[in-house]
Order: structure tokens, then C-alpha cells, then sequence
């Protein structure tokens, strides 16, 4: 699978060696570990999925874009719905610190479990509203979410860094999701519409 994201343009060593660490199977229920190297979202209970592996690695390759030479130099990240805890595990091999927030008791849960062999204690997992962000992690070098919302909450916008940069889901005028990426410069914030995709959707509160 990782060879095969290789070929698809998936350039950085650091974030192919990554890849390569986390086996995704252990990140599944036994009767989907057989797919678990397919390039698929797969169930992970209660109604929510584990991302396809080749826009885990598009967003993260996104958010750590102009940081390629040393991505472990990257500081803070924040990543909106943890789920499973897959990429919250590859993330943590790629930046200095993530902070990875979930909404659902039972997945935070699950995702603390799935982790642990992993012994990633740069890991931090957080039980809560993400459309909050988590201040006390603040300022971030980025924010990274999983579920798309309709427009991006000013707390991750707060929370950003100057520098920074967030990936999200999100809808567009036309009403489909898109890959948004918003830049936090000195003079403002810059937004870019990528190709479409398809998350789960931003819920608030907590469950
Ligand atoms: N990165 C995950 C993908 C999980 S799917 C993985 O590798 O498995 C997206 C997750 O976002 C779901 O678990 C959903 O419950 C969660 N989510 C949705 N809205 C949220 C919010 N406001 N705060 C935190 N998590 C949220």
C-alpha cells in the first residue's frame, strides 16, 4: 500500500517511512483487517470511518508543505476527530507534538487502546468538542480535521499560529466537500479550494 502511495506521488521519505510504521491493521475490526491494505475508508464503529489512506497522506503532506527538509521540526498539531487514532499515530511520528481531539466517548476510548503498542508519547489524546479547538495546546503550527463542517470554527482560527496552516473538509458553495487549506500570514489569512473528497461530517458537542 505504502509502495503504491510511493508511486502516486507521495514524495517525502519521512512521510513514507511513517506510513510504513503504522500498520493500518491494527487500527481495524479483525473481520476488515483483510482490507485494511486497500486504498478504502473502512467502518471503525458508530457510524464513523477510517480515512483512505491516500488523503491521509495528501493532507498531511499538505500541512506539512514548505517544512519537507525537516518535518520533525514541525511543533503543534492539531488534529480534529481522532477516530480510530490512525492518523494521529502517523502524525506523531512526523511533527513534535499532536494533540488529537474526539468528540465520541467510545472512539476516544478505542483510539487510547490502538495506540498504546505504538508508545508514541508526543501523542496527546483529548476527549471534547474540536470545533473548540483545545486552547491549552495553542498556538499551533497546524490543524489537521478529519470531518467537514460548513465553514472553519474562529477558535481554529485563534488557535493558529502565525505561519501556520489548516487542512480541513469543508463545503463549498456548490455543496460538495473540498480539501480547504487556510494559510495564516501577517497580512491575513489566505484560503485554497483543492479537489473534492468525502468525510464525515463536523458535529459539535460531545457524545
Ligand atoms: N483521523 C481518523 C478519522 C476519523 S473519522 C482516523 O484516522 O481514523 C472523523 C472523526 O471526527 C469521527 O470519529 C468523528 O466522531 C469526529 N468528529 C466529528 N466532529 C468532531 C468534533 N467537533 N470534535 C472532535 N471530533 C469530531
Amino acid at each position: 500500500m505504502v509502495r503504491k502511495l510511493a508511486h502516486e506521488g507521495i514524495a517525502h521519505p519521512d512521510q513514507i517511512a511513517a506510513l510504513g510504521a503504522v500498520e493500518r491493521h491494527r487500527f481495524v475490526d479483525s473481520a476488515l483487517v483483510n482490507q485494511a491494505y486497500e486504498d478504502t475508508s473502512l467502518p471503525i464503529g458508530l457510524g464513523q470511518t477510517i480515512s483512505k489512506p491516500s488523503v491521509v497522506a495528501r493532507m498531511i503532506e499538505l500541512l506539512l508543505q514548505g517544512h519537507e527538509e525537516e518535518p520533525v521540526r514541525v511543533g503543534r498539531v492539531l488534529e480534529v476527530g481522532t477516530g480510530c487514532g490512525y492518523q494521529a499515530a502517523v502524525l506523531g511520528r512526523l511533527v513534535r507534538e499532536v494533540y488529537s481531539i474526539e468528540r465520541l466517548r467510545g472512539l476516544h476510548d478505542k483510539a487510547r487502546q490502538n495506540l498504546r503498542p505504538f508508545r508514541l508519547a508526543n501523542v496527546h489524546l483529548l476527549f471534547g468538542d474540536g470545533m473548540q479547538g483545545y486552547a491549552k495546546g495553542a498556538p499551533y503550527a497546524g490543524i489537521i480535521a478529519a470531518a467537514g463542517g460548513n465553514a472553519v470554527p474562529q477558535a481554529w482560527i485563534d488557535q493558529l499560529a502565525v505561519g501556520g496552516r489548516i487542512v480541513a473538509p469543508m463545503e463549498t458553495a456548490s455543496g460538495q466537500q473540498a480539501l480547504l487549506v487556510v494559510d495564516k500570514l501577517e497580512r491575513g489569512l489566505k484560503h485554497s479550494i483543492l479537489e473534492p473528497v468525502h468525510f464525515v461530517p463536523l458535529k459539535s458537542g460531545i457524545a
